[in-house]
C-alpha cells in the first residue's frame, strides 16, 4: 500500500499532460506577443493606405480644376500650354501614386490576413490547452480517488497492528528507501536480496508466528510465507 501511495505522488508530479500543458502555454504567450505586434503593424499600414488615398485624391482634384479651366478656355493660349503641360506631369504623378497605393493596400490586405490566421491559431492552441487541463483534471481525480482508498485500508491496518509495530514500521521506512516490510523468499530477503545464512534461518524458523522479524543486513522487516524456504 506505501508503494502504492509513493507511485501515486510521484505520478502526480510527473503526469505526461504536465509538460505538454507546460509548452502550450509558453506557446500562446509567445503567440500573444505576435498577434499584439501583428495588429499594431497592421494598424500602422492601414493609416499608410488611408494616407495614400488622400495623396492620389489630392492630385485627381487638382487635374480636375485644371480639366476644367482648360475646357472653358479662357486665358492666353501660353496659359492653356502651361495647363495643358501640367496636366500631364500631373497623370504621371497620379499613376506613380497609384502604383504606391496599390502597393500599400497589398500590404495592407496581407498583414490583416496574417491577423486573422493568428487569432485561429491562438484559438486552435487555447483549445488544445483547455483539454490538456481537461485531462490533466480527469487524471488528477482519479488518483486522489485511489489514493483515498489505499489510504483508508492502510489506516486500518495499523490500527490493528499496534501503535509499537507501527513506529518501528515507519522508522525502518525513512531510513530504508520507503520500502520497510519485505517478503523472506527462497532464503532472500526481499528488500536487499541477499541470501540469509544458516544461523540466521534456524533463528528465524524457531521464532514465534507473530514476532518480529528483521533482516540482519538491511535491518527490513521480513514477512515470512510459504515459500520463505525455512
Ligand atoms: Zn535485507
Amino acid at each position: 500500500m506505501d508503494t502504492r501511495l509513493d507511485q501515486i505522488a510521484h505520478a502526480r508530479s510527473h503526469l505526461p499532460q504536465l509538460p505538454a500543458i507546460e509548452a502550450a502555454r509558453r506557446e500562446l504567450a509567445a503567440l500573444d506577443t505576435d498577434i499584439v505586434n501583428a495588429r499594431t503593424t497592421a494598424g500602422d499600414v492601414r493609416r499608410e493606405v488611408a494616407k495614400s488615398e488622400q495623396d492620389v485624391q489630392l492630385v485627381r482634384d487638382r487635374a480636375a480644376r485644371n480639366q476644367a479651366r482648360l475646357d472653358a478656355g479662357q486665358g492666353s493660349a501660353k496659359d492653356l500650354q502651361a495647363l495643358q503641360h501640367e496636366l500631364a506631369s500631373l497623370a504621371r504623378r497620379q499613376s506613380e501614386l497609384e502604383d504606391l497605393e496599390l502597393e500599400v493596400m497589398e500590404r495592407s490586405e496581407a498583414l490583416d490576413a496574417k491577423v486573422v490566421q493568428l487569432d485561429a491559431d491562438r484559438e486552435e492552441l487555447a483549445a488544445r490547452l483547455a483539454t490538456l487541463e481537461s485531462e490533466r483534471d480527469a487524471a488528477l481525480a482519479d488518483l486522489a480517488a485511489e489514493e483515498t482508498k489505499v489510504g483508508s485500508g492502510r489506516a486500518d491496518i495499523v490500527a490493528g497492528i499496534g501503535a509499537e509495530l507501527a513506529e518501528l514500521y515507519e522508522k525502518i521506512r525513512a531510513s530504508s528507501g520507503g520500502l520497510a516490510a519485505a517478503e523472506l523468499k527462497h532464503r532472500r530477503c526481499g528488500g536487499c536480496r541477499l541470501e540469509l545464512n544458516n544461523v540466521d534461518l534456524s533463528r528465524i524458523r524457531s521464532a514465534a508466528p507473530d514476532e518480529v522479524v528483521r533482516c540482519e543486513e538491511c535491518r527490513r522487516i521480513m514477512i515470512r510465507t510459504a515459500e520463505s524456504g525455512l
